[in-house]
């Protein structure tokens, strides 16, 4: 069977930059640098991740909206660390038409600042909080540095969720929530993660706190899909959102915000595939299963008409499917359908017509299966089911595997993928650690980790926390 040119155990990021194209997710031809087209297959995938979040965002009480691409800038500097943060990566808009504009606008990088000035015409009353909203949007970013498909894009596939409470606390509940929506999202997506709070220095520009949502790629190398923001009022005092509260008195609002990316199927593609293609997640999967017939002369109508049977069975029961009736090989097929990641797929020929069986091959371990017609769904269903599990598991394996708990400077340059130090506290340290490990902070593990008796590998003071180091994209 025909592989990919690359391997990827071989080059990961040339396996990477071959699979995103061979396999119709995106056409990087387009003349403006990390702006790709989305190509249709790769959109549908796209579609089904959002769909997924979609849900989510109904079942816990979001509001869909869609705000404005353009903000005036003078709405954007309202909030002063904000645009220090993203001052650099903005595009501007200065013409309309042939007219010079009094005020420049900009696309967005992110939506806070169209958004909190509409909120704050909103929210009158404790009665209209919380507000919890959310948007998927495309947004922009001036990237400098070596775009790739769906990990660093110009023009990004967003999705961002914005809620304002009444007080820190019920923000705080907040978080809570979004930590179990990204746990159900991302185990649909059979990617393991991690949380970390990001350290003060490092966090998002203007937030209380931050707590980034990392995966493991193969190369050791962490990608931050999603992260979590608690703003306190820091936002709610430029904006002025404020609520009348049951007493008749004035408070600012607390806020925080949830954002993930396309680069969901950038960890999808580079977590999951392998040499022959992309392995997708069934939830998400475009196709869920591929139903190929094997034609032999004299028999084709009755194998056909036996394949479109399988597949309204399968429609039935909303098991996305599709009958490849193309006039190439069963082989050729295969090879198609393998490069594209579909889970499974059915193979009907003579032998299983006479015998009333179908015979399922997994995409993911190449494991075959004869099967009698009569439990057809249901084996799909758990065949599927097994499916997700399995990719979820390998995952999280080498997660575990490359998730390592140290002492040492010394313990740590032994080490690839996601480094663990006590830490002191202090930002001197931490950039001395970078610099040594060539890569960089990614937060303190939320869940509180006891490091007593452990000191800092750098100072010597005794660690307050644990630092994790990593290579990042
Ligand atoms: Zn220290």
């Amino acid at each position: 069977m025909p592989e990919t040119k690359v391997k990827k155990t071989e080059d990961f990021h040339e396996w990477y930059n071959e699979i995103v194209e061979l396999a119709d997710l995106c056409d990087k031809r387009y003349p403006i640098k990390g702006m790709n087209v989305w190509r249709p297959y790769g959109w549908k995938l796209m579609r089904h991740v959002d769909e997924l979040i979609r849900d989510e965002m109904e079942k816990t009480s979001h509001q869909e909206v869609c705000f404005p691409l353009l903000i005036p800038e003078s709405l954007f500097k309202k909030e002063e660390e904000h645009i220090e943060g993203f001052g650099s990566e903005v595009y501007w808009v200065t013409y309309a038409g042939n007219n010079q504009l009094e005020e420049r606008w900009l696309l967005r990088p992110t939506s806070e600042t169209a958004m909190y000035p509409i909120f704050s015409l909103w929210i009158r009353s404790h009665t209209d909080l919380p507000l919890k909203t959310f948007q998927i949007v495309n947004t922009f970013r001036y990237e400098t540095k070596q775009t790739r498909a769906f990990i660093r894009v110009r023009e990004i596939h967003f999705f961002e969720a914005h809620t304002c409470h009444k007080d820190f606390e019920d923000a705080e509940r907040q978080i809570e929530e979004d930590k179990e929506i990204a746990d159900r999202f991302l185990k649909k997506l059979c990617l393991p993660y991690i949380f970390s709070k990001r350290p003060d220095w490092d966090k998002f520009a203007g937030a209380f706190y931050t707590i980034s949502i990392d995966v493991l790629m193969p190369s050791r190398r962490t990608l931050q899909v999603g992260s979590i923001h608690q703003y306190k009022d820091n936002f709610a005092r430029p904006y002025g959102i404020t609520y009348e509260t049951r007493d008749g008195t004035h408070s600012y609002c607390h806020q925080t915000t949830y954002g993930m990316s396309e680069r969901l199927l950038g960890a999808i593609i580079g977590i999951h595939g392998d040499n022959k293609g992309l392995i997708l997640p069934p939830d998400v999967s475009p196709i869920q299963v591929i139903i190929i017939p094997i034609i032999f002369k004299g028999r084709e109508e009755e194998i056909i008409s036996e394949c479109n049977k399988i597949y309204q069975k399968l429609t039935e029961e909303k098991i996305r499917s599709h009958v490849d009736s193309r006039d190439i090989t069963p082989g050729n097929k295969y090879y198609d359908w393998e490069l594209k990641g579909v889970p499974l797929r059915i193979e009907i020929g003579p032998k299983e017509l006479e015998k009333k069986e179908i015979m399922l091959v997994r995409r993911d371990n190449g494991e075959k299966k004869l099967i009698s017609q009569n439990i057809l769904t249901s084996a799909v269903k758990k065949e599927l089911s097994d499916i997700s599990t399995s990719l979820y598991e390998k995952a999280k394996n080498f997660l575990r595997e490359n998730l390592h708990r140290l002492q040492t400077i010394e313990e740590a340059k032994e080490k690839k993928g996601i480094i663990e130090l006590p830490w002191c506290g202090t930002e001197k340290c931490a950039t001395e650690i970078e610099n040594i490990l060539d890569s960089n902070t990614l937060g303190e593990p939320i869940e509180n980790i006891k490091c007593e008796n452990t000191s800092c590998p750098i100072c010597g003071n005794p660690a307050q926390t644990w630092m994790r180091y990593a290579k990042t994209y």
